[in-house]
């Protein structure tokens, strides 16, 4: 038998997105290896939650190509009977008001008619108690606080999608997961989106503007500006560099290469 290498994360190839006459990602190249786990940071309206909505299938790019776990993605996730295990942790926690915890978590599972309600029951126990939450199962987001509707939106996330039938790595996207919350509330996200990755067995990217979430959860760091990646480079690199982006970025600086009205 013939031993293939392991197939990258993700592929992109001249990939450009565009909105009209606007190119939010002009010819953007990327290769993610098994094993890293990635920061795509950049000032608002660089394009980043376009990148993961892509990576997600929920976006096909104008133009260019686009491979997950080496397939290539020509159609919308929807449209595909076998998509790849990606798995999209929102801005916010975009729970179902009208459903209970329960409910919201185990979304998915409903597409899977074999499953009895107690192998349901059981995978959101196991998915909830993954986030710190327990006996949660029956209230409705309204009844939970900001940070617990967190909690429930990564559960979510956790839990196996039944028409996925390989076992795999996953690849987890987190989009601005820390973003507003005070400094004790980020750390424990941060935790729960290393161990999330950790208890899924996957891969993330995490977009962020957090400069300690970007460190605690990646090894990685992409900077987004212009429609291209303007510095990639390892969190250690990142630290350090003299690079003009990062080092408006780390600085919070209104001089440099990035336009202040565009931060
Ligand atoms: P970021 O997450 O970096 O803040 P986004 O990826 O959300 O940026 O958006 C990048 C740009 O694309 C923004 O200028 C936004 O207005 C535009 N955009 C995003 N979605 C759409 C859409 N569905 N139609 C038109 N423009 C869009
Ligand atoms: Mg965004």
């Amino acid at each position: 038998m013939i031993r293939h290498k392991k197939a990258q994360v993700v592929e992109m190839e001249g990939l450009t997105m565009r909105w009209g006459d606007i190119s939010i990602l002009n010819n953007v190249n990327l290769t993610m290896k098994p094993g890293e786990t990635l920061s795509i940071i950049g000032p608002s309206g660089s394009g980043k939650s376009t990148i993961l909505r892509l990576l997600a299938g929920l976006l096909l790019p104008t133009e260019g190509r686009l491979r997950l776990f080496g397939k290539d993605q020509n159609y919308l996730r929807l449209d595909q009977n076998h998509p790849p295990d990606v798995r999209l942790v929102f801005q916010n926690p975009a729970l179902l008001g009208s459903l209970t915890v329960k409910e919201n978590v185990s979304f998915i599972l409903r597409k899977d008619k074999t499953l009895s309600s107690s192998e349901i029951n059981e995978k959101v126990k196991r998915s909830l108690s993954a986030v710190g939450l327990y006996d949660i199962e029956n209230k409705f987001p309204g009844q939970l606080s900001g940070g617990m509707q967190k909690r429930v939106s990564f559960a979510r996330a956790l839990i196996n999608d039944p028409i996925i039938k390989e076992e795999k790595m996953p690849l987890l996207l987190y989009d601005e997961p820390t973003a507003g919350l005070d400094p004790i509330a980020c750390t424990r996200i941060e935790d729960l989106i290393v161990k999330s990755t950790k208890v899924a067995n996957g891969c993330s990217i995490v977009v962020s503007h957090v400069l300690s979430t970007i460190e605690r959860t990646s090894n990685r760091v992409l900077l987004l500006y212009g429609g291209s990646f303007q510095w990639d480079g390892s969190i250690d690199d990142f630290k350090q560099s003299e690079n003009p982006f990062v080092k408006q970025f780390r600085g919070g600086n209104l001089q440099g290469p990035m336009q202040a009205e565009d931060i």
